[in-house]
């Protein structure tokens, strides 16, 4: 199978960055394609803004997302972003793989997400209308692949349990699980996440890469996080809440994931 490593951290000679050469060598050995982006490597340039189409919209302010429209429509992306994009159609599978900066990714990850993530590839997908919102929240240009997130933390594994200080690590995740990698269409597999980092010795350090290989091997058979569709009768239209019926009296992000889970 075809899987992509995005990968972001500064330095080859960290924690992530052995992670991320033992991923490698997992998922090679294991018959797949791997193609990694690695952002500070490639000096992916994080912010966006109007350089990001070769040819703008003649005489008109810039527009974020009109301007990402124009250009996705009319092949006049900037080429860092249309080299991405072909990396996640030719994907099976996507593993984003980051240390926890300030509870999210860092700003090169995200800045990745919001370049790449074009207007008419990732959001803005199919029929807008009062009865159908899109095709988004399982649906779109990625559906079909797998995504998984890696992540390193700091804070130890109890700070992130559901009455932890820091929040469940599941709700930190949510935006990234379901806000921009539900919402193209992936299915997101549980996260892999390596707490306490300032504590790994050898010992420590065999028994994660023991336990993220495990993980890569069962990368095409683990169960994805079952969220609920957005097209598939859960949630009223338009108003795009859940159904009275469904979770009833619960709030919060856990709504979102339905009762097989
Ligand atoms: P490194 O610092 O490179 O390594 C960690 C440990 O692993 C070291 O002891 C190292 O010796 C050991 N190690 C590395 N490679 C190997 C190897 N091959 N074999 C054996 N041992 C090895 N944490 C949170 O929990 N929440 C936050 O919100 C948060 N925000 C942060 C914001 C910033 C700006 C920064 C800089 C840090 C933040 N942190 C936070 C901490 C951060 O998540 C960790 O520093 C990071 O995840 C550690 O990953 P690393 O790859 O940089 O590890």
């Amino acid at each position: 199978m075809n899987i992509l490593l995005v990968y972001a951290h500064p330095e080859p000679r960290s924690l992530n960055g052995s992670l991320k050469a033992f991923t490698i060598k997992r998922l090679e050995a294991a018959g797949h394609s791997v193609q990694i982006s690695d952002l500070y490597a490639m000096n992916w340039k994080a912010q966006l803004d109007a350089d990001d189409s070769i040819q703008r919209r003649p005489g008109e302010r810039f527009d974020p997302s009109l301007d990402s429209r124009h250009a996705y429509e009319n092949g006049l992306q900037s080429l860092d972003i249309v080299r991405e994009q072909e990396k996640l159609l030719w994907a099976d599978a996507v593993i984003l793989q980051f240390p926890l900066w300030w509870f999210s990714m860092p700003a090169i990850l995200k800045g990745w997400v919001e370049r790449v993530y074009a207007y008419g590839f990732a959001y803005g997908v199919g029929e807008h209308s009062d009865s159908h919102w899109g095709d988004r929240y399982g649906e779109g240009t990625l559906a079909g692949k797998r995504a998984m997130l890696v992540v390193t933390a700091g804070g130890w594994e109890p700070h992130y349990s559901p009455r932890g200080i820091n929040g469940p690590i599941d709700d930190l995740l949510f935006p990234i699980h379901h806000g921009i990698l539900y919402y193209p269409g992936f299915d997101i597999l549980p996260p892999f996440v390596v707490y306490r980092t300032g504590k790994i010795d050898e010992t420590r350090y065999a028994a994660i890469c023991e336990q993220l290989g495990k993980r890569l091997d069962e990368l095409f058979t683990t169960a994805p996080i079952p969220f609920r569709p957005q097209n598939a009768g859960a949630y009223e239209i338009p108003a795009l809440t859940l159904r009275p019926e469904i979770a009833p009296g619960r709030t919060g992000f856990g709504v979102h994931v339905g009762d097989d889970a």
